[in-house]
């Protein structure tokens, strides 16, 4: 999945996601994250998809990761009357400052343009409200199995205190939540929950701030695509294969069906792929 920062997307670039699409014959969905989904890809098709869109300009999404998927974005005071400040551009150069941040769990972000609030940032691991004034920084909120409303950190933000808030969260919660910990979880279980955050990542109680603000420096300028590199590794594309032995083979339980003009994975096949060893036990 590549990566569109902020849901922005130009004409040009949707094109060339529809030609790559159509030409491996790939499934595509638009997903609640402002990109779009391209499966159905066998993993020796991955370089030949990954340079194309490489050359358009594409780098990797991280949709595999636990780091940072998407910050979307409403289309603010460019194009909606009730924006007051523009969302668009705050939530390229976010989605820009974190792709690629390893954290324990997936991070999510949004950014909307008022209080109307129509990128639902509350619902997201730290989002962004825009105000008369700059910014409202929410954390600790969360879709899923067990949705959660996140908590208002700080208000009334300029851009810079925004992204110096946002650097000393993040990295304030990458060091010390548990492995597969998501921002909620790790914000109602630690002594003190959000107020104890905001002492920390706020008022700097415990001296760290310069500390977590030089860590993100430091990702920001590490930051690789990995698309790119994988690309131009000869050794790394050895391993885009069904099988070392025979890597002219495709996997032969890897197979798809058509289904409303598009395709599915072939379900069946693909358990007769994992169908038990004989005398083996079911669990
Ligand atoms: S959140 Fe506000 S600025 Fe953004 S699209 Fe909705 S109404 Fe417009």
């Amino acid at each position: 999945m590549p990566r569109i920062p902020g849901g922005e997307i130009t004409p040009e670039k949707l094109i060339v996601i529809g030609e790559v699409a159509r030409d491996f014959g790939l499934y595509t969905k638009i997903t609640g994250g402002q990109r779009i989904d391209l499966f159905g890809a066998r993993v020796e098709q991955l370089p030949l998809i990954w340079t194309r869109l490489v050359d358009a300009g594409f780098e990797s999404g991280h949709a595999y990761g636990k780091s940072l998927r998407t910050v979307k974005s409403c289309v603010g005071q460019s194009w909606c009357r009730y924006g007051v400040q523009d969302s668009v551009r705050m939530a390229i150069d976010l989605e820009l400052r974190y792709r690629g941040l390893r954290s324990p769990h997936k991070l999510k972000s949004a950014v909307s343009g008022c209080a109307r609030e129509c990128a639902e940032a509350q619902s997201k691991d730290f989002g962004i409200i825009a105000t008369a004034n700059g910014w409202n920084l929410y954390v600790g909120g969360n879709g899923g199995a067990t949705p959660r409303h996140a908590d208002l950190l700080a208000q009334d933000l300029s851009d810079a205190e925004l992204v110096r808030l946002i650097d000393r969260f993040l990295m304030f919660y990458i060091r010390t939540a548990d492995r597969l910990e998501r921002t909620s979880v790790w914000l109602e279980r630690i002594p003190g929950g959000l107020d104890h955050i905001r002492d920390v990542v706020v008022h700097d109680s415990l001296g760290i701030c310069e500390e977590l603000e030089s860590l993100m420096t430091a990702h920001v300028a590490n930051y690789r695509d990995e698309w790119t590199e994988t690309i131009n590794d000869p050794e790394k594309l050895a391993r885009f294969v069904s099988f070392v032995n025979a890597p002219d083979t495709p996997d032969p339980v890897v197979g798809f069906v058509p289904e409303r003009d598009q395709i599915k994975p072939d379900l069946p096949l693909l358990t007769i792929g994992h169908r038990p060893l004989e005398g083996s036990a079911q669990r």
